[in-house]
């Protein structure tokens, strides 16, 4: 975005001053991002000739929370959203946005909704917080039902890819590693693990996909994608999927 041809990025100096030391200890990926950011808000950008200055811009806006799209007087198109400002209170992934009060109006032609994303509870008994849609943990641990653990968006949240969410799971494995270690989980009983939701699922008529079944499936799309040229040929119907492993 910073170097799109024909744009320039318009942030706001003072929504960045003093954020380098915040993001000293954030994890690398954020840490890279801001930096970026901070990078392109802060440094003065060298002057350019009259002739290639961008002819579009785009900025990030800070600390507001949309309440209404607003219509044009006759109804028919968006030409504006009011957004609720707000401040942070707290500080770290705890901290919370909370209106200040105060209102503004952006004016727009057009409005893009982002997609959005919310974990649902699971059971009543595994705790919730509707409030952020995550499961209440540290590191993973399920707070107030030891020897239950989560990963992923449920744990921290929607942000990040599947990367963040992959490392994410290696920290939640990790705690159940020095659970082990640390004699917090009982292993004293051999207990029949998958196989016991094997059954349950076979007696409700319910046939998994296996991770052999999985590797099958992979093996069609590199083939298929040896075939054009390419590291694999996605296959996207589900139904096609499972004809592959013979279900
Ligand atoms: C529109 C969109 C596009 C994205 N594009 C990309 C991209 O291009 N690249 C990228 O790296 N990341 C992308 N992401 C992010 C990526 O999808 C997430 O980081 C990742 O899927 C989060 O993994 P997760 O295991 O937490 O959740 P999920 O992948 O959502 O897995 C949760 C699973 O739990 C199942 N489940 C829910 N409730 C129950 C229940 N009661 N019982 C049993 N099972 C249940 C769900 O069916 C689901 O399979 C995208 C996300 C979205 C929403």
């Amino acid at each position: 975005m910073i170097n799109l041809p024909g744009a320039s990025p318009v942030l706001n100096p003072a929504d960045f001053t003093g954020l380098e030391d915040a993001v000293k200890d954030a994890p690398r990926p954020r840490k890279r991002l801001t930096e970026l950011m901070i990078k392109t808000a802060l440094e003065k950008p060298p002057k350019k000739p009259v002739e290639t200055v961008s002819p579009r811009e785009w900025g990030l806006k800070f600390q507001r929370s949309p309440q209404e799209v607003l219509p044009t007087a006759d109804g028919t198109r968006a030409r504006g959203v009011r957004m609720a400002l707000t401040c942070l209170e707290g500080s770290g992934d705890s901290a919370k946005a909370i209106p200040t009060g105060d209102m503004e109006e952006m004016e727009c032609g057009l409005v893009v909704s982002s997609i959005g994303y919310r974990s649902l509870p699971l059971d009543p008994a595994v705790p919730f917080d509707t409030q952020r849609g995550i499961i209440p943990n540290s590191s993973g641990r399920v707070e107030g039902v030891p020897g239950l653990y989560c990963s992923g968006w449920v744990k921290r949240g929607p942000t990040g890819v599947i990367i963040t969410t992959m490392n994410d799971s290696f920290d939640t494995a990790q705690s159940v590693l020095e659970d082990l270690q640390g004699g917090v989980l009982d292993v004293s009983t051999s207990r029949e693990g998958f196989g016991a939701m094997e059954s349950i699922l076979r007696s409700r008529g319910i046939r998994p996909v296996s991770f052999s079944d999985w590797e099958k499936i992979d093996a069609a799309e590199v083939a298929r994608g040896k075939a054009a040229g390419k590291p694999r040929e996605k296959i996207v119907d589900p139904q096609e999927m499972l004809r592959l492993i013979g279900h």
